[in-house]
C-alpha cells in the first residue's frame, strides 16, 4: 500500500507495538466478520513518524513522540464527547474503530499491525513515557478498562469487599486497579483448568482469595475469607453464561454488579432477576 500522505489535520504514526485481544481473535476466525479486507490492531502504540501543524497543536504532540492510539474516534465536538463520553460520539462509531476499516477506505492503513499506521484528524491519542516500553505500554488498553470497570463505574471505595470474576487481561487488570483504589478485600474467580495458570498468578495483580468455580462455590468461600458479601462484583468473564448469575449472588444487598465480560448467545442460567 502506498505510504499515506500527511495533511494539516492528520498524522502518520511508525507502530513500535500493538496488542493481541478478543476482537483480533475473533476477527480473524471469522466470528467477527465485516465481509471486507482490513488491517487489523487496534491496540497501537508508536512514534509520530509525521504530524501535521494543526494536528500537532490539537493533540499536543510533535514528530518523535511516543503515544497510543485509543480504539474509537472521537469528534470532540458532540454532546457525549463534550460529556467527555467518547465512546459514543455522534460522529464515530463501530464502523470507524481502528482495527476494522476496510482497506478501501483511504488511505488503507487503519490498523496497529502494519509499519505505518494512518491517523485521522478525529483520533484520541494517549502520550506514553519514553522511558516506558511500548511492548508494556500497548497493556493502555485492557489496564484503562480495568480502572474504568473496576473503579470508575463501580465507585469503588476504600475498604470494599470486590470480586472479580474472570481471571484473564481485564480480569487481573480490574483487580489491580480496584486494589490500587483502596479496595479492603479482593477476590478473583476462574473456571478450571484454562483459568488455573491465571489464578496463580491473580496474587500478584493484589486478589487476597481465587477461587475455580468449577471445584468450589465462589459465594461461600467469599464470606469465609472476607466475612460477608462483595460491595462491588465485576464480571469480565468471556462465554461464561453461568457467570452473571454467580456475580448477582455475591453481591450484598444493594451492592453493585458491573457486567462488563461476553456473553455468548446462549440462555443466562442461575440468573434471578427478582434478586436485583
Ligand atoms: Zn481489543
Ligand atoms: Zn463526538
Amino acid at each position: 500500500m502506498p505510504r499515506p500522505r500527511v495533511g494539516d489535520d492528520d498524522a502518520l504514526l511508525r507502530v513500535e507495538a500493538c496488542g493481541l485481544c478478543g476482537t483480533d481473535h475473533e476477527q480473524f476466525t471469522g466470528t467477527l466478520f465485516g465481509g471486507f479486507a482490513f488491517v487489523p490492531g487496534h491496540e497501537t502504540v508508536g512514534v509520530l513518524e509525521e504530524v501535521g501543524p494543526r494536528a500537532a497543536e490539537r493533540w499536543g504532540v510533535a514528530a518523535g513522540d511516543r503515544v497510543a492510539v485509543v480504539v474509537f474516534q472521537a469528534c470532540r465536538e458532540c454532546d457525549a464527547c463534550r460529556a467527555g463520553d467518547h465512546r459514543r460520539c455522534a460522529r464515530h462509531g463501530l464502523r470507524d474503530m481502528y482495527g476494522f476499516v476496510p482497506v478501501d477506505r483511504e488511505p488503507g492503513l487503519w490498523g496497529g499491525y502494519a509499519e505505518l499506521a494512518y491517523l485521522a484528524p478525529d483520533t484520541v491519542l494517549v502520550p506514553v513515557p519514553p522511558s516506558l516500553d511500548p511492548v508494556v505500554a500497548t497493556l493502555f488498553n485492557p489496564v484503562g478498562a480495568g480502572i474504568q470497570w473496576g473503579v470508575t463505574v463501580a465507585g469503588t471505595r476504600p475498604g470494599d469487599v470486590v470480586a472479580v470474576l474472570g481471571p484473564g487481561i481485564r480480569g487481573l487488570s480490574t483487580a489491580a486497579a480496584v486494589r490500587d483504589a483502596g479496595a479492603g478485600f479482593v477476590m478473583v474467580t476462574g473456571l478450571g483448568s484454562r483459568d488455573a495458570e491465571r489464578l496463580v498468578i491473580a496474587p500478584r495483580f493484589g486478589a487476597d482469595l481465587v477461587v475455580d468455580v468449577e471445584t468450589d462455590d465462589p459465594v461461600r468461600a467469599l464470606r469465609d475469607a472476607a466475612g460477608r458479601l462483595a460491595d462491588v462484583v465485576v464480571d469480565v468473564t468471556a462465554n461464561a453464561p453461568a457467570a452473571l448469575g454467580q456475580a448477582v449472588a455475591l453481591a450484598r444487598p444493594g451492592g453493585t454488579v458491573v457486567v462488563a465480560g461476553m456473553r455468548g448467545t446462549g440462555p443466562v442460567p442461575g440468573f434471578q432477576p427478582d434478586v436485583v
